[in-house]
Parts: structure tokens; sequence; C-alpha cells
């Protein structure tokens, strides 16, 4: 299923780090939380229970993999999943690695700021993000 007005249809909605047959993992454009990812569903699908067993167990699976990959490259504080999706029809998993310096956390990064931004800190963890990218995408590969 495609639409040509819809954004995710036509566009990555960020830079595209891996794609898979369902399902593709991109990489977002978030001031302030640079290891910010999402699992996006290629259909359109609203609702994760929508999805068979079998879709919502690659879907997951996905999830997960990304998950290690952060955690090993990069040591977070916390991994924040949410799935939300109220803006678009293709069900996503938002994969998002929080620091204890980020300028949200403990709370969610679309909660209040905590503090003020650290910008030398965001620089180095975004230098790091091509090189996860690509390990990304070689632990993705059984998905594809
Ligand atoms: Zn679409």
């Amino acid at each position: 299923m495609n639409d040509s007005g819809c954004v995710l249809c036509t566009t990555p909605g960020g830079a595209l780090v891996w794609q898979g047959a369902r399902v593709r993992v991109i990489r977002a454009d978030e001031p302030g939380f640079p290891a910010f990812y999402r699992v996006v569903w290629t259909d359109h699908v609203a609702e994760f229970s929508d999805l068979s067993p079998a879709e919502r167990g690659l879907c997951m699976d996905v999830v997960a993999a990304v998950e290690r990959v952060l955690r090993a490259q990069l040591q977070p504080t916390k991994i924040n999943l949410a799935a939300l999706g109220n803006m678009v029809p293709h069900l996503h998993w938002h994969v998002v690695a929080r620091f204890d310096w980020d300028s949200h956390f403990p709370a969610p990064i679309w909660a209040a700021a905590q503090r003020e931004r650290t910008l030398e800190q965001e620089a180095a963890l975004a230098a790091r993000l091509p090189e996860v990218d690509a390990l990304l995408a070689a632990a993705l590969q059984p998905w594809s």
C-alpha cells in the first residue's frame, strides 16, 4: 500500500539506516536527541494489534535489535521505547537512547526540559552515529 499524499510513503522520514521487506529503520533529526531512531512499518497500519502475530514478532525483533546495538555502542543511561503514531497511519516505534545529561532526563523527551542542553556532549554523541548506523544495518540483515 502506498499513498502519494503520505510523507512516510514518499520519503524515508529521516536518515535511512536500513530498509527491510516490511519495515525500515531511520534516524530522526530531533534537536537535543541525536540517538533517536524509528522503526517504521512500511504498510499503512495504525495499531500494533492490526499486525498478525508473525508481523508483530518481526516488528519487535527489529526494535530489540536496534536497542541492542544502541546499548552496546553508546552505553545509554536508558533506552526509551514508544509508539504514538497519532500523526501518520504508519505504525512506528521510537527507539531513543537517553543519557543522564540530556536536557529532559529522566522525563520523557516530549515533556518539559529539566536542564539546559549540553551541546558538546550532543556533538560527541552525534559524531559516533555514522558508525552506529553501519553496525545497525549489519545487525538488521537477518530481517531484510
Ligand atoms: Zn504512508
